[in-house]
């Protein structure tokens, strides 16, 4: 009886040491942002972000497009996925996770802002902690960058305003993988049910490790874990840590069981078949999966500078899908025609070589097989770093005379 007791007593205790820290964290240290308002003040917008407790923030604008973004700590996000409607110069908002422990919110603005004050605001008549975020018109259109013209100087440079984008951790080629879909939406699922959001993220967990041992490269992954993350947020993610290449990793499913192969896709207004429209528009649905519909919503993509750049982006693009191509050809079995175009969400960054790669069909019962097998994954992931590998000494030797 004793002994029983004991062993009673002691199981008691680890279930308290296992409960206990988890809800105390959750107490005292748990960062939450809890809502975002935006109104018009003294002809400025001003945002307030409800906080959770006391916590370290960074603004800086952003231009292509019009962007104010607000670096925080990794958070839980308890306010809602966006703005109701756009508030005097603030048109909508979205928070992405950016790296472990820090997060990201980034504020869309319909033209040119600075921002004239940020602070927080200690706890108040019933109100947590917040920041507060003022932006002015910073009175300065800078569209019509070509055409020169004269201005009657500035009283003082905006002290925020066209800040240069974050410089880069360091002089290394950033290569940017996206292993496709996670969390609430599975992707393709295969006929013994693996799901495709579970070896994208292993193909790619691979091929950053790969890539890694060389030295040479920072190698990123727009999300570590089985988490829901929109079409938007990865391509921003590619952008906003100024990706030289951005590699979006996906497995299909099709009607017929007897397609299999390996293809890569890369961006076009217009596909190069109706099935490869089809596809681009089934991986475009992940956003409507998850809740967001960005869909025409594209405010990036309408300038005709954005334009230019994306033409150059597009040629960058296709060669390094022809040097994946030429690596995996090596190694697995490519679709007959491998190399193909159409219109993927993913794909719209229009400074960044992106390619979508469709790692082979888990609708065919080997193809899924082999694709679950970790030598398989190894083949993908290293001929995928000797492809990349490739297009950078490419880029190299095309900058010298
Ligand atoms: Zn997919």
């Amino acid at each position: 009886m004793a002994a029983m007791l004991r062993r009673l007593v002691s199981v008691l205790a680890a279930l308290a040491l296992w409960v206990a820290p988890s809800t105390t964290a959750r107490a005292e240290g748990a960062l939450m942002v809890t809502g975002v308002r935006a109104g018009i003040h003294t002809a400025m917008t001003r945002v307030v972000i409800d906080l959770s407790a006391r916590m370290d923030y960074r603004v800086q604008t952003l231009t292509d497009p019009h962007r104010v973004v607000i670096d925080l700590p990794e958070l839980e996000w308890s306010a809602p996925d966006r703005l109701a409607k756009p508030v005097g110069r603030v048109t909508g908002y979205r928070w992405a996770r950016v790296k472990p422990g820090a997060g990201r919110l980034t504020i869309g603005t319909s033209g040119p802002v600075e921002v004239r004050q940020s602070f927080l605001m200690p706890p108040s008549e019933g109100l947590s902690w917040r920041l507060v975020v003022d932006l002015a018109d910073s009175g300065r259109d800078d569209r019509p960058k070509t055409v020169p013209v004269a201005v009657a100087a500035p009283p003082k440079p905006p002290p925020q305003a066209e800040k240069p984008r974050p410089i880069k951790p360091s002089s290394r080629p950033v290569v940017v993988i996206d292993p496709g879909h996670g969390g609430v939406d599975p992707g393709a699922i295969g006929i013994e049910g693996t799901f495709e959001k579970h070896l994208t993220l292993q193909v790619a967990r691979a091929a950053k490790q790969e890539l890694e041992k060389s030295g040479r490269y920072t190698v990123l992954l727009t999300r570590e874990r089985d988490i829901f993350i929109p079409l938007r947020d990865r391509v921003a993610f590619a952008r906003d840590r100024e990706a030289d290449l951005f590699i979006s990793l996906h497995a299909d499913a099709v009607p017929r069981a007897d397609i299999r192969g390996l293809s890569v896709y890369t961006l076009s207004q217009n596909a190069s078949d109706a099935e490869a429209q089809a596809l681009a528009e089934k991986e475009n649905k992940a956003d409507l999966i998850g809740g967001v519909d960005f869909s025409g919503n594209s405010p990036e993509v309408t300038t005709i500078l954005i334009e230019l750049a994306q033409r150059e982006t597009m040629n960058l693009s296709a060669g390094f899908a022809q040097d994946v191509l030429d690596e995996m050809a090596h190694a697995i079995k490519l679709l007959n025609n491998s190399h193909r175009f159409a219109g993927f969400a993913v794909l719209k960054a229009p400074d960044v070589p992106s390619i979508l790669v469709e790692m082979g069909y888990l609708s065919n019962v080997q193809e899924e097989q082999m694709l679950r097998k970790p030598e398989h994954r190894a083949k993908l992931a290293s001929s995928l770093a000797r492809a990349i590998e490739r297009y950078f000494a490419g880029q190299q030797k095309a900058k010298r005379p």
